[in-house]
C-alpha cells in the first residue's frame, strides 16, 4: 500500500535522479534536441520537491494533480506538459484516495501514458518518451496478472522500459524536435525514453 507519505518519499528520489542524471539527459538531448532535457526535468522536479512537505498529508490524487501542475508551470518544452498531464489525469484517476494499491498503482500509470499518448499524438515506435513507457505498462500489467507481488512487477517494468530506451536508437524520429532530423536521428538514443525508465528505476528501488 501506498500512502501520501509514501508517494511524496518516491517524489523526492524521482527528483534526486533527475538531478543526477541532469547533465546526462542533456547530452541525449543535444544529439537530437536543444540540450535542455536534463535541465528542464531537474527544474520541474525541483519545484515539484518544495510542494512535498505540504503534501504528504494529503490524498494520492491531490498530490499528483498538484505535481502534474508543477511540472507543466515549470519544466516547459514538449515534456512538461506531456509529463504534466500524465501526473494530472493519473491524479484524477486516484481522487480522493487516501492509498493505492497495486491495481491503483497500475490504473494510475496506465491513465498517465494514455495522457501522453492524447496530449502528444504519439504512439509507440516514433522515438519518444512512450517507447519506454508502453512496453513498461506492458510488462507490469502482464507481471500482475500472474505475480501480485509490487517487486516483481515493478522490475519487470525497468527491464522493459530499458530494453524500450535502448530500442529508441534504431528508430526514426516521427515527433518532437528530433524528427526535424528525420533520418539523422538514427543511432540516438531518445532522452525522454531515458528519463521515464530513470523515474520507474526510482520506484522500483523504494519496494
Ligand atoms: P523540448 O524538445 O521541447 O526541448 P525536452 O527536451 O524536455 O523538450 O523533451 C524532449 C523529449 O520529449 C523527447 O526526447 C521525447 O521523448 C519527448 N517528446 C517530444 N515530443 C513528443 C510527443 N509528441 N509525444 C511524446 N513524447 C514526446
Ligand atoms: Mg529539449
Ligand atoms: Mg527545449
Amino acid at each position: 500500500m501506498v500512502d501520501g507519505k509514501k508517494l511524496t518519499a518516491v517524489l523526492l528520489q524521482i527528483g534526486y535522479k533527475m538531478t543526477e542524471e541532469k547533465e546526462y539527459l542533456t547530452r541525449l538531448d543535444a544529439a537530437i534536441g536543444d540540450s535542455d532535457h536534463g535541465i528542464n526535468m531537474a527544474r520541474g522536479f525541483e519545484a515539484v520537491e518544495k510542494k512535498l512537505p505540504a503534501l504528504a498529508d494529503k490524498d494520492i490524487g491531490s498530490i499528483l494533480k498538484t505535481v502534474g501542475m508543477t511540472l507543466v508551470s515549470t519544466v516547459g518544452g514538449a515534456s512538461g506538459p506531456l509529463y504534466g498531464s500524465a501526473f494530472m489525469k493519473a491524479g484524477a484517476a486516484m481522487t480522493g484516495k487516501e492509498d493505492m494499491d497495486l491495481s491503483d498503482f497500475l490504473e494510475a500509470m496506465r491513465t498517465g501514458v494514455e495522457a501522453v499518448q492524447m496530449r502528444g499524438r504519439a504512439g509507440a515506435g516514433e522515438k519518444t518518451m512512450l517507447d519506454s513507457m508502453l512496453p513498461a505498462m506492458d510488462a507490469m500489467e502482464a507481471e500482475a496478472a500472474g505475480n501480485a507481488q509490487i517487486q516483481a512487477v515493478l522490475k519487470a517494468g525497468v527491464i522493459a522500459a530499458w530494453d524500450g530506451v535502448e530500442g529508441t536508437k534504431d528508430m526514426i524520429a516521427t515527433k518532437g524536435r528530433a524528427s526535424y532530423l528525420g533520418e539523422r536521428s538514427v543511432g540516438h538514443q531518445d532522452p525522454g525514453a531515458t528519463s521515464f525508465a530513470y523515474m520507474l528505476e526510482t520506484i522500483a528501488s523504494m519496494f
